[in-house]
């Protein structure tokens, strides 16, 4: 086997999807214990507790570092090479979230024992399901009482419309939590309180028929334990590696992440489980992990992670082949030659300069604006990964600027903002107005924050009368010019450039949309 093929076998590249509050931060945090990223759970929890409400969250994403450090987090476990990938955590579901899930592998979903499946884990399982993304479960919080176990798989397979298999299964809950059993191991793992910073090896038993178990839970508690696995795994199904990865059923585990119980049994079985980079859609071939050549494709940028400098970090998923620091690689798009100089990794959660990277990993390359999200990367071979939507935003607003001569720097400011893919920039054919559309409404208070913050423009933004936009396109020349004049009162530019209908409303856009035949209204812009 070559490196490649090596290298690239030993990834696991996934993010966590869940409902706000359901664990997610703590669950990472104690993943980054196992993997020895961070010594006493914490480091996570900073980053948490600012996000919660949008000015401390907007302070916290003026400390680039941070936000920088958490959007990948690399590390090592028995053997294998981990890359968690952040999702934005804020309020908005946005498109950042989707593109975050374009470049992982598989997901992990959080859910709370108590809620159950709560409408953000289905709209995440929803985009999971665009690329029949693996899935395993984690049902949180087990420390306080929830629904019954067979109820909660219930509601994943219905609501979610995917098989469960549970992997592991509850002994008591709340108050009476004991444990949990190992339903292919037949291991028995005791819950033991405040070991929650450190690894936890919890006493463990061979099996139900042990009889230091029966000792140490009694008997009662022990029947219980055997009736209700009856019934749990009488009404799922069994592990199926297939159909695991297919994304058609999802292994489920119990336990407490802010006790750091039943956490190792899911990464133990996560890093076993879970697929390795696998083979991705171009415009051209489809691309194997293994082959020797470098290609990936940028799924997130971040602007001025130091304000001082005005730069922008790209973040590549690395698709195949590997990547040597300094190294020229070809940009699609462009069809330029770049140096990838000083590009980061995320080791231990911490920004370093790589060295080098393989299949599965994420580095970020400082550039200047000549990057966008979706672009592709290789050494030499002209194509593009496929698969990396930019939405049609359903908020928009007009920019209005308290000193009229900043308008140079509003318009700059508007664009780079724009670049990170959270908000989306239109400048009408017909007025000097500067458009802003975006997917949730915090959007506009970041952006005007940060406008302020970064670009020194006191700007605000007010209503505009658009209720959606659609790219538009057209084969036919003669056609697109046709359009054009008779709408130019709805057209606007996006920052790339592109032709945009922006409709006053809904009616409005069929209208148009029936006058116009052979002209495409696209609700999705594909990067490439
Ligand atoms: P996120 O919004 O999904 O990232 O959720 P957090 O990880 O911030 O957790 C939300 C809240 O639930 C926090 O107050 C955590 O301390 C708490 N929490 C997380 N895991 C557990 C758990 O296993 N048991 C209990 N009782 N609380 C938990």
């Amino acid at each position: 086997m070559s490196d490649v093929s090596i290298e690239a076998q030993r990834r696991r590249t996934f993010a966590i999807i869940s409902h706000p509050d359901a664990g997610k931060t703590t669950l990472t945090e104690k993943l980054l214990l196992f993997g020895g990223a961070i010594q006493m759970a914490g480091s996570v929890k900073g980053r948490k507790a600012a996000r919660h409400a949008t000015s401390d969250w907007m302070a916290l994403e003026k400390e680039r570092g941070i936000s920088v450090t958490s959007s990948v987090m690399q590390f090592p476990y028995e053997g294998r090479i981990v890359n968690l990938l952040d999702t934005p955590g804020h309020a908005d579901f946005g498109e950042d979230t989707y593109r975050v899930l374009t470049a992982v592998d598989s997901a992990l979903m959080v859910i709370d024992v108590a809620k159950g499946v709560e409408e953000r884990t289905i709209k995440l399982m929803e985009v999971c399901r665009l690329r029949d993304t693996p899935i395993m479960t984690f049902i949180n919080k087990l420390d306080r009482e929830g629904k019954p176990p067979i109820d909660l798989l219930d509601e994943v397979e219905s609501v979610l419309g995917i098989q469960c298999a549970p992997i592991t299964s509850p002994i008591g809950m709340g108050q009476r939590l004991k444990g949990v059993v190992h339903l292919i191991t037949g291991e028995v793992h005791l819950y033991e309180q405040g070991r929650n910073f450190t690894r936890q090896d919890s006493t463990i038993f061979a099996s139900l028929e042990d009889p230091a178990l029966e000792a140490r839970i009694g008997t009662d508690m022990l029947q219980e334990l055997r009736d209700e696995l009856e019934l749990v795994q009488g009404a799922s199904h069994p592990f199926d590696p297939a159909a695991y990865l297919a994304g058609r059923q999802t292994p489920v585990f119990f336990g407490s992440a802010v006790n750091n119980f039943g956490v190792q049994l899911l990464l133990d079985f996560f890093v076993d489980h879970a697929p390795p980079p696998r083979p991705r859609a171009t415009t051209g071939r489809e691309i194997a992990p293994y082959e020797p050549q470098l290609s990936g494709f940028v799924f997130k940028i971040q602007a001025n992670m130091d304000p001082q400098h005005r730069d922008r970090v790209a973040f590549m998923r690395i698709c195949s082949g590997k990547f040597s620091a300094g190294m020229k690689a070809f940009h699609a798009r462009t069809g330029k030659e770049v140096k990838l100089a000083n590009a980061l990794t995320f080791m231990a959660s911490d920004r370093e300069i790589a060295e080098s990277a393989w299949p599965g990993d994420v580095i970020g390359i400082h550039n200047h604006g000549t990057i966008s999200i979706g672009d592709s990367f290789t050494e030499g071979e002209m194509l593009a990964f496929t698969g990396i939507p930019n939405f049609a935003p359903e908020l928009f607003r007009r920019a209005r600027l308290r000193d009229p001569l900043k308008l140079k720097q509003l318009q700059k400011g508007l664009a780079q903002l724009s670049e990170e893919g959270a908000t989306q920039f239109f400048r009408p054919l017909m007025s000097n107005d500067l458009v802003l559309g975006a997917v949730g409404m915090l959007q506009f208070d970041v952006v005007a924050y940060r406008l302020k913050d970064e670009y020194g423009v006191d700007a605000s933004f007010e209503q505009v009368n658009v209720a959606t936009a659609r790219w538009i396109r057209c084969p036919d020349a003669k056609k697109l010019e046709e359009f054009r004049d008779k709408n130019a009162m709805n057209l606007s530019l996006d920052a790339a450039g592109q032709l945009v209908y922006l409709a006053p409303t809904r009616v409005n856009l069929q209208l148009a949309q029936e006058r116009s035949p052979g002209v495409e209204f696209l609700a999705t812009r594909e990067h490439a």
